[in-house]
């Protein structure tokens, strides 16, 4: 099988290393050259456009910021479609607007191929552990001969539905894990400004009801006062925007989603954007003048 693999940034990378270890050929494009050069080195077949590393392969992977850039990386010039052979089947793995991956199936299965919306969850050490989860979406024959590949990335590997399910999951994963991080921001800054030592309440409450996978990632990052991405605010409020047009488009209110964009995007008007998400506590420190830490 020979792969294409589009999008080489913190999760592309890792994970088009770990299609190569795992035997695949792979035929890699990204916007920066050092990206490319720094994939090659590990045996990836080095490409000049979209439209080269679709040429010839069975599986075309796309992992990239947003709904715009895989709509260039698969419909523009010099892009995927251009070069696609009949059969093949592209997977886009990147976080987009669940109803832009109807509109790419449409113009992919137009033009003779497949695809499945398969963004993860996981962040990079799960990128370069090969254990992401993936959510996918689309035909159930399509998925069961990507699902190989999928499986030398990731360790979950999910069908949910038909094409757009998989965003419309992640969707849901992003609204979860925003308003997380905003009530352990909001506890946290309660605990400290009380004169309460908020590593102590961590500790006290990490094993009961209110303990979490979000809680254990993101308070020792609050109290080490390190917001190094990890998963950078700015991609949470593109995440976050695409729920608010997504819930628009079924006449839904997101009351607590929206709240929590609103103190991302002013973080991002205060330099924060490429901060780790975790620096929610940020917006209820500078509120409250107090910090969270050891
Ligand atoms: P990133 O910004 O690090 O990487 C994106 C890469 O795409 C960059 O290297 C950029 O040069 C390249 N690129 C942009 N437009 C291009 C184009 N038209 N053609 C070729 N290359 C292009 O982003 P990332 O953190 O790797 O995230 C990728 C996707 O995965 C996003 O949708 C994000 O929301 C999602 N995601 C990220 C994480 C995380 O922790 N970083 C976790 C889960 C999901």
């Amino acid at each position: 099988m020979r792969a294409g693999f589009i999008g080489l940034g913190i999760m592309g990378k890792p994970m088009a290393k770990n299609l190569l270890r795992a035997g695949y050929a792979v035929q890699v494009y990204d916007h920066h050259e050092e990206s490319i050069q720094e994939v090659a080195a590990e045996g990836g077949v080095p490409c000049g456009s979209a439209r080269e590393a679709a040429d010839g392969a069975d599986v075309i992977f796309t992992m990239l910021p947003n709904s715009p850039q895989v709509k260039t990386a698969l419909l523009e010039k010099d892009g995927v479609l251009e070069s696609m052979k009949k059969g093949a089947i592209v997977v886009d793995m990147s976080s987009i607007d669940p109803t832009v991956s109807i509109e790419l199936e449409k113009a992919v299965t137009a033009a003779g191929g497949e695809m499945i919306d398969a963004p993860v969850s996981g962040g990079e050490p799960k990128a370069i552990d090969g254990t992401v989860s993936f959510m996918c979406g689309g035909k159930e024959d399509v998925f069961e001969k990507v699902k190989p590949m999928l499986a030398k990335m990731g360790r979950d590997v999910t069908l949910v539905g038909p094409i757009g399910s998989g965003n419309m999951t992640k969707l849901a994963n992003q609204i979860i894990v925003a308003v997380n991080i905003a009530a352990l921001s909001e506890a946290m800054v309660l605990a400290s400004k009380s004169g309460v030592n908020p590593e102590n309440v961590y500790r006290a409450i990490r094993g009961g009801l209110a303990g979490s996978t979000v809680m254990d990632a993101k308070a020792p990052m609050m109290l080490d006062r390190n917001f190094n991405p990890g998963f950078r605010i700015e991609l949470h409020i593109k995440d976050l925007t695409n729920a608010m047009n997504a819930a628009k488009a079924v006449d839904m209110d997101l009351p607590m989603a929206e709240k929590v964009l609103d103190m991302m995007k002013q973080l991002q008007e205060n330099g924060m954007g490429k901060c780790d998400h975790s620096a929610v506590v940020r917006y209820y420190e500078e509120q409250e003048g107090v910090e969270v830490k050891r």
